[in-house]
């Protein structure tokens, strides 16, 4: 029996251990000076001068919307090919959800999210899927000529940049810290803003509108993040970049090996875009051997865990298609990337020799 090749693995060291430890010493388990320290060091990671943690991506993406003043009445356009939580918050904060179609990068397409912009529309929010960014400097200049905020979702993005600014500079940048993202702490997340009152509103909808001691200025929630949990982020943090290079050197090795393989389409970096890999994403076209499916099944067999992110459209669902503020516009490239993606195992855990097997299976299933 060869070992398996997960997906995803928790990687974390002695320096998590030590810090996590000192923080369970302190007694200071909530939020206090780590989760401060986070917020220093992520700000300065992506290009902005303020970022608030909270306790998840999710949100992270409500707190935004809501910082911004969106609401009931508002339209926000995003993907339909992106992780239920960037639909679910358009939800939670009371607005419309509109989808244009993506582009072969699977990030959100410029010209149709601009074919969806009216009089309601408040929002765009592209989705850095797989770590590669989306077209931020095409959004931020459509914004700005129609009086939109950005709100990126970059759950999956920390650390990327186009043309050379991170991701979460360009609007509002939400991240998340689940225990299979790049940067991860189990359960936490990061809202990044250069402006400072979305940072103050931020700040005070984390903590029950709360300015001064049982003063509150606005009805707010408790989405703080905890020390304990910016004990296990920080670290990671500091090896972000290390991390992210680990990713893109075990892409690049990949792509190399899968490049003649028949039936597959790679991932492509479009100039200017630095793609941090928090997925290796490869697309089973029609003339393949086997369709995704069968290789999902063949790759399993082989002890290869390659997921599917993500196999529908994501309004795509009984609870979503009656739903009010859901509007199902027509995205026919996205539903063709839901069926033909597939996701191979990039994380830096993988050794030359695990690379090595990925290619061989990979290749043998489709040849
Ligand atoms: C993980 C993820 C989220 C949500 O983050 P959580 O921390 O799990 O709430 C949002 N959007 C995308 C694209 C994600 O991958």
């Amino acid at each position: 029996m060869v070992e398996p090749i997960p997906i995803s693995v928790v990687a974390i060291g002695p320096d998590e251990e030590s810090l996590v430890l000192e923080v369970l010493r302190s007694g200071r388990l909530a939020q206090g000076p780590r989760v401060e320290e986070l917020e220093r060091r992520f700000a300065a990671a992506h290009d902005v001068e303020h970022a608030v943690a909270v306790n998840n991506g999710t949100t992270a993406l409500v707190a935004a919307l809501q910082a911004l003043g969106v609401g009931p009445g508002d339209e926000v356009v995003t993907s339909p090919f992106t992780f239920v939580a960037t639909l679910n918050a358009v939800l939670e904060s009371g607005a419309t959800a509109r989808f244009a179609d993506v582009t072969d990068d699977f990030c959100l397409d410029v010209a149709c999210a601009q074919a969806l912009v009216g009089e309601r529309t408040r929002v765009l929010l592209p989705v850095h899927l797989y770590g590669l960014p989306a077209d931020m400097p095409r959004f931020e200049e459509l914004a700005r000529q129609r009086g939109l905020a950005v709100v990126e979702d970059a759950a999956q993005a920390h650390g990327a940049r186009v043309d050379g600014r991170a991701v979460g500079s360009f609007g509002v940048g939400c991240f998340s810290f689940y225990a299979t993202k790049n940067v991860m702490c189990g359960e936490g997340g990061m809202v990044t803003t250069r402006d400072a009152d979305v940072a103050d509103r931020l700040r005070l909808l984390r903590n029950h509108g709360m300015r001064a001691p049982y003063r509150y200025e606005l009805p707010g929630h408790n989405y703080r993040l905890t020390d304990l949990q910016a004990a296990i982020a920080l670290p990671q943090l500091g090896r972000l970049a290390t991390i992210n290079d680990a990713r893109r050197a075990n892409a690049a090795h990949l792509t190399e090996g899968l490049r003649t393989v028949p039936g597959l389409r790679l991932p492509s970096v479009p100039a200017g875009r630095d793609h941090v890999f928090h997925q290796y994403t490869v697309r089973v076209t029609a003339d393949a051997a086997v369709d995704r499916d069968g290789l999902v099944a063949a790759l399993a067999d082989r002890g290869i865990g390659a997921g599917v992110y993500y196999p529908g459209l994501v309004h795509d669902h009984p609870c979503y298609r009656d739903h009010p503020r859901v509007v199902a516009d027509e995205t026919p490239v996205a539903a063709q990337m839901a069926a033909e993606v597939v996701s191979l195992p990039v994380h830096p855990q993988l050794s030359r020799a695990d690379l090595d097997r990925i290619v061989e299976a990979v290749t043998e299933v489709l040849r």
